[in-house]
């Protein structure tokens, strides 16, 4: 992009997987980008066929609190991965042609992908959809002053005239993949559902070696299969469960959880709200070499946002059949790796359908060609899937649906 003398270049300044291209004659400058109850950033601007410039963060009150919590704790529109989406869907909703997101954290990370493609000569995916998403372009703050010099400090929505030029071009081309579904129907309450998942896909080839995945996730591909199996198992005996069981294999997930995002936003097979919990098993093979104590161990994340009542089931289920170690270090909303928002159960949860992510943590093969069966720890893989399996099977069979006590809002 060219803004009189000033160059501004793709994975330098700015990261974006959309194409724009022309002769512009302004920015539509939009303070934080947020609509929120009486806040609304674009004011009576009309901002249809133009290019919006937003920063992240959100407003603070004079006693220095944020203003839609009035406390220390920020909303979703300061959360990392919420924060772009609700942007973006909000300029999308009011006709804008692109949003320009001056947001330093969020380009660190979008740097950091687009030089992992750059370097693989991958691309980024997305979900085919009706409806054209304005184009995103997430700005380092020096881009964003070559915009808009006062930004910092103005939140006051305005145009601002400056003659600019953008030549991005894009490459696009579409792909065909399934998820794949398999249904135990319920002998009592055929319409509540519990959905079991896993991946199918990894990263593929790089640089010649082919990463093999054997932990993430054929770890959880196989503990599906086995869980499977033995649901099928109860059924052939005249013993199958009260609810009905999903197993739901999903494409996709290392491209940005495209297959559950599928499932849950565009053609959900069951619907979401029969949906009664979703157990999510992403890498359950290994040892994370971080950690200390006992060996036979998990990570559980999740298990507690929605439903209390999830949560000391599985606790529960644990001390009564499999005895492992549940270990909830990234269960905290804190935590810098961001699990949580990390594989397919969120699509889930966000939702507010409980969920469970079963989790071993990373090593030193993960994303990489050395993730190879030879060192899956067997044992510690069927404990796992065993403690899965029993968890499945009293969501299934209990009486009442678990109760959601902790739904958010969308
Ligand atoms: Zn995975």
């Amino acid at each position: 992009m060219e803004l009189g003398t000033t160059t501004l270049t793709q994975g330098k300044q700015f990261v974006t997987m959309s194409p724009l291209s022309g002769d512009f004659k302004e920015v539509v400058y939009v303070g934080y980008g947020i609509k929120e109850g009486d806040y609304n950033s674009y004011g009576n601007m009309d901002v249809a066929g133009k290019v919006v410039l937003a920063k992240s963060g959100e407003p603070m009150n004079e006693s220095g609190s944020f203003l839609f919590s009035g406390t220390q704790e920020p909303s979703k529109w300061s959360n990392l991965s919420e924060g772009i989406s609700k942007r973006l869907e909000l300029a999308t909703e009011l006709g804008a042609k692109a949003l320009l997101l001056v947001d330093d954290k969020n380009f660190g990370r979008y740097q950091q992908y687009y030089r992992r493609m750059a370097r693989n000569n991958s691309g980024s995916m997305r979900l085919k959809s009706n409806t054209e998403s304005a184009s995103l372009l997430v700005l380092n703050s020096e881009a964003g002053k070559a915009f808009h010099s006062a930004m910092d400090k103005d939140n006051t929505g305005q145009s601002v005239a400056l003659s600019w030029k953008a030549m991005l071009t894009s490459n696009n081309g579409e792909v065909d993949t399934e998820n794949v579904v398999a249904f135990i129907k319920g002998s009592e309450k055929p319409d509540e559902f519990l959905v079991i998942s896993s991946h199918l896909d990894h990263i593929g080839v790089s640089q010649g070696e082919v990463n093999n995945g054997a932990d993430d996730d054929g770890s959880g591909t196989v503990a599906l299969l086995e869980i499977a199996e033995a649901f099928q198992q109860a059924v052939k005996d005249g013993n199958g469960p009260k609810r009905s069981v999903v197993f739901l294999h999903v494409t996709g997930e290392e491209k940005g959880l495209l297959g559950s995002r599928y499932y849950t936003d565009q053609e959900p097979v069951f619907p979401l709200a029969n949906t009664v919990a979703n157990l999510n098993i992403d890498m359950v093979g290994r040892i994370d070499p971080k950690r200390d104590g006992d060996r036979n161990y998990i990570y559980l994340i999740g298990s507690d946002k929605l439903s209390t009542e999830l949560h000391e089931l599985s606790e529960e289920i644990n001390s009564k059949y499999t005895n492992i170690e549940l270990d909830y270090t990234y269960n905290d909303e804190n935590d810098p790796n961001r699990f949580y928002y990390r594989s397919d159960h969120y699509n889930f949860a966000k939702n507010n359908i409980p969920i469970i992510f079963y989790f071993n943590g990373t090593h030193a093969d993960y994303h990489r060609p050395s993730d190879t069966p030879d060192k899956i720890n067997y044992d510690l893989l069927t404990n796992r899937a065993q403690l899965v399996f029993y968890t499945a099977w009293e969501i299934a069979n209990r009486a009442n649906r678990l109760v959601v006590d902790k739904a958010t809002t969308p």
